[in-house]
């Protein structure tokens, strides 16, 4: 694998200048059709793209990067994040299987686990994010997949993946990743023992709020599963959507580091307000998740929870209602700053939470400017209670 660090990768993988006259970018694809010289050339391999679905340069170029940057062996680019994950996993579970999923999530993927892939004969049980090597206790013969989430969609726990994979593999169960809040340029999944790695590149591997992308990273050992389900199926990204994803590559490791500052800055002030009970951000030293982040991620996101104290719906509306620079929208992860209220969903566990939790995404603005707009909104708060 690339000795690269991941700022290197970012700007130079999937690039196929030569081909294209020395144009940096690949240009946008935009096909079905692709004629053949000869009746030769149609059976064999002398074309290295054959039908607009089985992949242009367009969709190589991204795809190709993907893959320089998390270390794998091959990336499939998807219409969705949440396609990403149904894919992922319909690629390793087949009917009579069990799957070990996160009781952290993200929301829809515990929908699709519950109702759809039930009803292809699929079993999910849901585990305690926190439980490591535990896991080993809940493998059965039947088990097919540990699907892990590091960290934790809205309450942000960070996963010990690499007890979680040695447990797994010992008996030759498949890891599977949502790796949305860390890219691999803060976490190079595979590298800990995971086998498929996924992304919602919807959000930081685009980062401009205007495409939608999912992909899924395989080692070698589950690449052939992936390529089998993602042709079988019928998936493809399309050239103007690969272009644009391909595009927020280039620009990905510094918008982390900016995302990143300023999630610092506003999550160290947060944890001194008089209205705020607690802040979900591993990367602070009082985070219970700090030493294990500290251990296998090389930085953290923009994204991060904060636990309110109790207050009044109207005091809370009060707060909500009135931001300059704080979007009121789902989606994260673009260069925009986001907050939310975070309605989120156990069965395996519990999490303690007596106030609102919300949820944050520091942006790319100042954070002097980001801080002022929170204090306003404490400021509202207090008048509304
Ligand atoms: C948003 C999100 C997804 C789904 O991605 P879409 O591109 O919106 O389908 C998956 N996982 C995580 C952690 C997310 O935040």
């Amino acid at each position: 694998m690339s000795k690269e660090k991941p700022d290197t990768i970012a700007v130079s993988a999937g690039r196929m200048t030569r081909e294209h006259f020395g144009v940096v970018n690949t240009p946008v694809y935009r096909t079905s059709t692709i004629l053949h010289p000869s009746l030769e050339s149609m059976k064999g391999e002398a074309l290295p793209y054959k039908y607009g679905r089985r992949g242009t340069p367009s969709s190589r170029s991204f795809e190709s990067a993907i893959e320089a940057l998390e270390g794998g062996a091959r990336c499939v680019a998807v219409p969705s994040g949440l396609n990403a994950i149904a894919t992922a996993i319909m690629a390793v579970c087949n009917a009579g299987d069990h799957l070990l999923m996160t009781d952290s999530c993200y929301g829809p993927t515990r929908l699709f686990c519950d109702k759809t892939l039930k009803r292809f004969g699929v079993e999910t049980e849901y585990y305690d994010p926190l439980i490591g090597g535990g896991i080993a206790a809940l493998l059965r013969p039947n088990t097919r997949a540990v699907y892990c989430e590091s960290p934790g969609s809205l309450t942000f726990e960070i996963q010990d993946v690499p007890a979680i994979a040695a447990a797994a593999h010992a008996k030759e169960v498949s890891v599977l990743l949502d790796n949305t809040w860390a890219t691999p340029v803060f976490f190079r999944a595979l590298d800990y023992g995971v086998d498929l790695s996924i992304m919602s590149g919807t959000k930081y591997i685009n980062g401009h709020a205007d495409v939608m992308v999912g992909t899924i990273t395989a080692n070698e050992s589950h690449r052939k599963r992936l390529e089998a389900f993602y042709g079988d199926t019928g998936l493809f990204l399309g050239g103007d959507d690969t272009y644009l994803s391909l595009r927020g590559v280039r620009t990905l490791a510094v918008r982390l580091k900016r995302h990143e500052e300023n999630a610092l800055a506003l999550t160290r002030w947060l944890t001194t307000r008089p209205e705020v009970a607690r802040v979900l951000y591993p990367a602070l030293e009082s985070d219970p998740g700090h030493a294990i982040w500290k251990r296998d991620f090389s930085g953290s996101s923009g994204l991060f929870g904060v636990e309110l104290k109790p207050v009044s719906k109207s005091a809370l509306s009060a707060f909500f209602n009135g931001f300059a620079h704080f979007g009121l929208g789902y989606s994260w992860g673009g260069f925009e700053s986001l907050i939310i209220p975070a309605d989120f969903k156990r069965t395996a566990t519990k999490f303690q939470c007596d106030g609102p939790l919300i949820r944050l995404h520091a942006g790319l603005e100042a954070a002097e400017d980001l801080i002022a707009d929170l204090e306003a909104g404490f400021a509202r708060m207090r008048e509304g209670a």
